[in-house]
This record gives structure tokens, C-alpha cells and sequence, in this order.
């Protein structure tokens, strides 16, 4: 490496250091926070998050891109990526003035609690003007960056490199195959028996998805997991903290939660753990971190080779509570499918409805072909187009997600795109990896992590989000391995 490069590094991960303990002090709040401990909690990450910014936009790292940007051509492949990466992000925390920055935080806390106002009152009107300022300001960081289009650069946050267009042409495929199917599905639908899976004992569940996660390759030396009200995983490769809930009348939403929150610590488990807090040994981006944690949520996880041998396992860990489901019962309530208004509640087919209403919404609101104050119009009848349910008011129509509140706009394509791109990966390694449901009927997962480690995980940031997609199946995005996967999975078990 050359000593701009060194530098830089040093200097990167010295600012993550402070950026993990922010990390772990939000894991602390959700998991383990006294109810009366919250103000001294937000005093502490305060000071966290300016010491954090302070090293981040160290004018020293300034000066290492400057060297190594005079290197030009010359500069080693792995510190050209460290140098665009690296300048990408410091630009983007240096451009903005403090002043911004300041105003944007007040926003953002006045807007959630505006929200959850609204939201308890069924009201959107009461949320509209902060939703308002919220577009202005994501105009306004644009402006500042010097970038022609806020929703692009809103995108370009999440997932780098897609762009509202690209993402226009992959929603009208999607939706055009996706509607049909969907509902073909959900006409096809036999009863299932979810609601028989009860009084399954909480600590044994806790047992039970550990034994899982540990088999899925999950290194209980470097990261753990606990019980927050909403599922998530934080930290790095050097300290992984999950979470999932419990409900002893529902052992299917722990372990289903438990598995996704996996395939993200696996992915940080699998980057390079020396590059660490660089762009070498950081996650590309949303789409491609949801991409992992679906994969094995769905494809693997809610797949009849899976269950082959974990079957067994569950019925004997919770004897006799499975005696009267027989395992193709078993299947389809892990196989579930339900059109819902609320999409945190959606299943995997009508899942990807709810994220392209959401970007239907978004596009317009930033094009200015759609008012604030209609919003609630458009939601509806989109809802009704693509679900064919109608909210009965806003609190489970457009006041439903938090995201708008904090400015969150283009977060909610990362999660449709994360499916799309689960799938595309699903067909590749099948075809890289023949038998590998002989692997998963075998309860062995490493051919699958391997392929996982070499082909997404150990490239860092090297490349974007559509790059990477191409160079490990040959194509780039496409939404019809999504269709394909979901009509080969559920028409089977729904009359099709
Ligand atoms: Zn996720």
C-alpha cells in the first residue's frame, strides 16, 4: 500500500471504531435500556454521533484522497476502490453545512413524533406539512451535493448506483408478471393451519433457532442474539448483534425472523475482516444486504430440502406439540400466503406489492406530479389496484412505515430489489453448485456460504450494486427470477 493509502486506512477505521460503539449503544437501547435511563442514553450518543462526524470529516482524510488521487492510473486496483469509495463518503459528510446538518436533526425529530401523532389519530393531515419539509430538505441535500436529481441521489444512498429510471423499468416488469401471479395464488388458497402451532415454550424456542443459526454458519464467538420488539442486526464482522421476539403461539415468526437476521450477520461475518470500517470490507449497499438475508430466510429456509432435516429436529425439540400437523401441513403454514394492508405483515408473493406502491408514491412526489395533501387518494386506490384491499383509514394506509418521518425516502426499493436479487442468485448458485438440496436435505450449508463468501461477501465494495449482480450471474438485474421462483414455490401448494 502506498502511505496515502495507509494513512486513509488508518484513519477510516479509526472513525468506524467510534461509529461501532454508537452501533452497540442503539443495540443496548433496544434490547436492554432502563424505561427511565432513555435521556442520559440520547446524551451519550450524541456525543457519540459529533466525535463520530468530527473524525469522519478529519481534514487529514481529505488530504490522503488528495495523494492518492495524484497517483491517477498508478494507484493499485484495491486503493483505486478505496479512493472512489472513500471520497464518495467524505464528500457527501464534508459538502453538507452544519447548519444543515443541525436543521435536518430537529426535523427528523419533530417529524417521527408528528407521525406517531398522526398515526395514533388515523390522521394524515396532522404528518403532511412535516412530510412537506422533509421533501424540501432531501431537495435541498442534492442542491448542496451538487446532484440533478434528489430521488436519484436518495436511491443512490441505499443501493449505490441504481438509479430511479433503472428502477422504473425493473417495478413495470415486475408488476406486469407479479399482479397476475399474485393473484392467481391467492384465489388457488387452501386453508392452512397456522393458528394450531401454540404453546410452543419460549426458552426452547431461543434453543431451537440457535441450534439453526449455528448450522447456517452463524459464529456465535463473534456476534449474538437477543430479543428487541422489532427484529434487526447491527455491528460488524469483529461484533454481530441480532435480535428476534418471541410468542409461544407463533414458534414459525422467532425462527423465520431469527434466519433473516442471519443471512445479514452473515454477510458482515464474511466480509473481509481486516478491511473492516474501509469500503474493502464494507456491504455494498440495502438491496444487496436484504439479498442475503432473504436468501436464506426464504430460499433456503422455507424450502421442502430444508425441512428434510430440520423437521425431525423440531418435532422432537417440541413434543408433542406437532403430533397432529402432518409435515405437508407443516409446510404450507411455513409457506403461508395472506394479502395484508400492512406490509411489515405481508407474505413473500404479495410482499413486493406493497414496495412498489410505496415507489409509485415516491416517484411522483419528487417528479411533482403528486401533492403532499393527496397522498392519501393515491395510497388508497394503489392499494386497491395492487392488493385489491382498501385501507379504512390511514393508520393502516400511508401513516403506516416510519421511514418518510426520518426523510427516508428511496429505502423501500432496497427491499423489493434485495428479493429480486435473492432470487437471481438462487438460480446461479443451483446451477454453480449441483445437489445442493441434497446439501440442505443433508442439514450442510457450507458449499452454499462458500459460493456466498467468494461471489458476494468477501468484494466489499469493489463494485456496485447492479455490477456485482453481473458478475456473479452474467446479467443484470432481472425480476423474472423473482416470478419464476415464487410461481414455482407457492402455485404448487395453491391449487396451480
Ligand atoms: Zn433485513
Amino acid at each position: 500500500m502506498s502511505p496515502a493509502a495507509t494513512a486513509l486506512v488508518a484513519d477510516l477505521k479509526r472513525a468506524n471504531v467510534l461509529a461501532s460503539v454508537q452501533s452497540l449503544l442503539s443495540w443496548d437501547e433496544q434490547v436492554y435500556l432502563p424505561s427511565d435511563s432513555a435521556a442520559r442514553r440520547a446524551e451519550q450518543s450524541a456525543l457519540l454521533a459529533e466525535l463520530h462526524h468530527r473524525e469522519a470529516t478529519n481534514p487529514r482524510i481529505g488530504e490522503s484522497l488528495a495523494a492518492l488521487e495524484s497517483l491517477g492510473a498508478d494507484a493499485a486496483e484495491d486503493e483505486r476502490v478505496l479512493r472512489r469509495q472513500a471520497r464518495k463518503d467524505y464528500d457527501r459528510l464534508t459538502k453538507l453545512p452544519a447548519e444543515f446538518v443541525a436543521e435536518k436533526a430537529r426535523l427528523d425529530s419533530a417529524s417521527y413524533h408528528a407521525w406517531a401523532a398522526a398515526r395514533a389519530a388515523r390522521d394524515f393531515a396532522q404528518f403532511a406539512p412535516f412530510l412537506e419539509r422533509q421533501l424540501g430538505m432531501a431537495r435541498r441535500e442534492a442542491e448542496l451535493l451538487g446532484l440533478a436529481d434528489a430521488y436519484d441521489h436518495a436511491l443512490d444512498k441505499h443501493d449505490p448506483g441504481i438509479t430511479a429510471a433503472r428502477l422504473e423499468t425493473l417495478f413495470a416488469e415486475l408488476k406486469r408478471d407479479l399482479v397476475p401471479l399474485a393473484r392467481r395464488i391467492v384465489a388457488g388458497r387452501v386453508p392452512d393451519r397456522r393458528a394450531a402451532l401454540c404453546g410452543f415454550p419460549v426458552e426452547q424456542q431461543g434453543e431451537f433457532l440457535r441450534e439453526v443459526t449455528a448450522a447456517l454458519g452463524f459464529d456465535y464467538g463473534r456476534g449474538r442474539i437477543d430479543v428487541s420488539l422489532h427484529p434487526f442486526c447491527s455491528g460488524d464482522g469483529h461484533d454481530i448483534r441480532m435480535t428476534t421476539r418471541f410468542d409461544a403461539d407463533n414458534p414459525l415468526d422467532s425462527l423465520f425472523s431469527a434466519i433473516h437476521e442471519t443471512g445479514h450477520g452473515l454477510y458482515e461475518q464474511g466480509l473481509a475482516r481486516e478491511w473492516i470500517g474501509t469500503p474493502l470490507g464494507e456491504a455494498v449497499g440495502m438491496g444487496i444486504h436484504e439479498s442475503q438475508s432473504r436468501l436464506w430466510e426464504n430460499q433456503v429456509a422455507r424450502s421442502r430440502a430444508f425441512w428434510q432435516f430440520w423437521e425431525p429436529r423440531f418435532r422432537a425439540r417440541f413434543a408433542p406439540r406437532l403430533d397432529g400437523m402432518s409435515s405437508e401441513e407443516l409446510h404450507r403454514a411455513i409457506n403461508a400466503v395472506q394479502p395484508t394492508l400492512i406490509r411489515v405483515d405481508a407474505d413473500e408473493v404479495t410482499y413486493n406489492l406493497h414496495i412498489i406502491l410505496r415507489f409509485e408514491i415516491e416517484q411522483r412526489l419528487f417528479r411533482g406530479e403528486l401533492a403532499v395533501a393527496d397522498l392519501p387518494a393515491t395510497w388508497n386506490a394503489l392499494a386497491q389496484e395492487l392488493l385489491g384491499l382498501t385501507p379504512a383509514h390511514d393508520g393502516e394506509g400511508c401513516l403506516q412505515d416510519v421511514h418518510w418521518s426520518g426523510g427516508a425516502f428511496g429505502y423501500f426499493p432496497s427491499y423489493c430489489l434485495g428479493n429480486m436479487i435473492a432470487a437471481q442468485l438462487w438460480y446461479a448458485v443451483r446451477a454453480a453448485l449441483p445437489g445442493l438440496d441434497e446439501d440442505l436435505a443433508a442439514g450442510r450449508f457450507d458449499r452454499l456460504l462458500g459460493w456466498l463468501r467468494t461471489q458476494i461477501h468477501g468484494r466489499g465494495r469493489r463494485l456496485e450494486t447492479e455490477e456485482l449482480v453481473r458478475a456473479v450471474t452474467g446479467e443484470g438485474i432481472s425480476s423474472r427470477h423473482l416470478v419464476r421462483y415464487l410461481g414455482e414455490r407457492y402455485l404448487p401448494l395453491n391449487g396451480g
